[in-house]
């Protein structure tokens, strides 16, 4: 196994090496990342590598997903780290693209993104979704992968890019990975590097009482009643302030209605300065 993966920062590198396997016949699979890697991403690699030829991961801190007063500038970056770690799952192209090549002088279209972006982690973050579609956007059409892995981690963010290619047209198999998590439950993210000792032993209750909701839902409690009591476990278990916690159609994420249909419960909440989200299945009965 080399420790030293092949690393481009223009377009037209990138597109050189992804025609010639292209042109051999190869299939690719491309993972979209901020970097700041654990084995959460590395799952994705591992999952691309089976799904297709060659693995292609990006990794760009996209800034037009953040807000002016969000964590751009903090964001954790590792780039000599992330290399290292994608060595250990055969990564076979990494395309690390600066701000400018992604967005160089005159840039000035982007995605406006659809119905799924309009609730949830939108009423929150009300441009983010339109920056992540925008880049998705650009990135397939960069690397122009037959498949893109995307981690329900940020279950929203998956069916917002499900629209975007659904009603663009863009030619490129969606597919989800399961969430990697701690012993303890707690869902791995890059931003869990900003938790205090005290933050990170109260942050596993997030996956708790989400599957507690879950839980209790299958098991017949009323929606807003198990809503509400994760509400104050929550509190109760230290977190500062709870942005949400629903539960929404699996597919659609339109509020919960009618019989039959998948559930999830999705949920944001902070740990003083640190924003995190999880999200779990409802398990209906077999
Ligand atoms: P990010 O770098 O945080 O934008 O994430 C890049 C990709 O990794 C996205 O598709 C995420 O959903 C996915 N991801 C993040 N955390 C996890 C995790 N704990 N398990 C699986 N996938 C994840």
């Amino acid at each position: 196994m080399s420790d030293s993966i092949e690393t481009v920062r223009t377009v037209q590198d990138l597109r050189r090496i992804v025609e010639g396997w292209q042109a051999s016949g190869k299939t690719v699979a491309l993972v979209p990342t901020m970097g700041a890697l654990h084995t959460g991403h590395l799952s994705l690699v591992e999952l691309a590598k089976t799904k297709a030829d060659k693995a292609v991961v990006s990794v760009f801190v996209n800034p037009t997903q953040f807000a002016p007063h969000e964590d751009l500038e903090r964001y954790p970056r590792d780039e000599a780290g992330d290399m290292k770690k994608l060595a250990t799952v055969a990564t076979d192209l990494v395309w690390s693209p600066s701000v400018e090549e992604m967005y160089p002088g005159g840039f000035s279209t982007g995605v406006k993104a659809g119905s799924a972006a309009s609730d949830l982690e939108g009423a929150f973050r009300p441009q983010h979704f339109d920056g992540v579609a925008t880049v998705c956007c650009k990135l397939f059409n960069q690397v122009r992968p037959s498949i893109a892995i995307f981690g329900e981690k940020d279950y929203q963010q998956l069916a917002v890019l499900r629209q975007m290619v659904k009603d663009l047209n863009i030619p490129v198999t969606l597919v989800a990975a399961p969430t990697k998590r701690e012993a303890s439950g707690l869902a791995l993210s890059s931003r869990n590097a900003y938790l205090s000792d005290a933050e990170r032993a109260a942050a596993p209750a997030l996956f708790a009482a989400i599957s507690d909701v879950a839980e209790r839902v299958a098991g017949g409690t009323a929606i807003t009643v198990a809503t509400v009591s994760a509400v104050e476990t929550l509190r109760a278990a230290g977190f500062t302030k709870v942005d949400y916690v629903e539960i929404r159609d699996a597919e659609t994420l339109a509020p919960a209605a009618g019989a039959n249909r998948p559930l999830r419960v999705l949920a944001a909440a902070w740990l003083g300065k640190t924003r995190l989200i999880d999200n779990v299945a409802v398990q209906t009965p077999a």
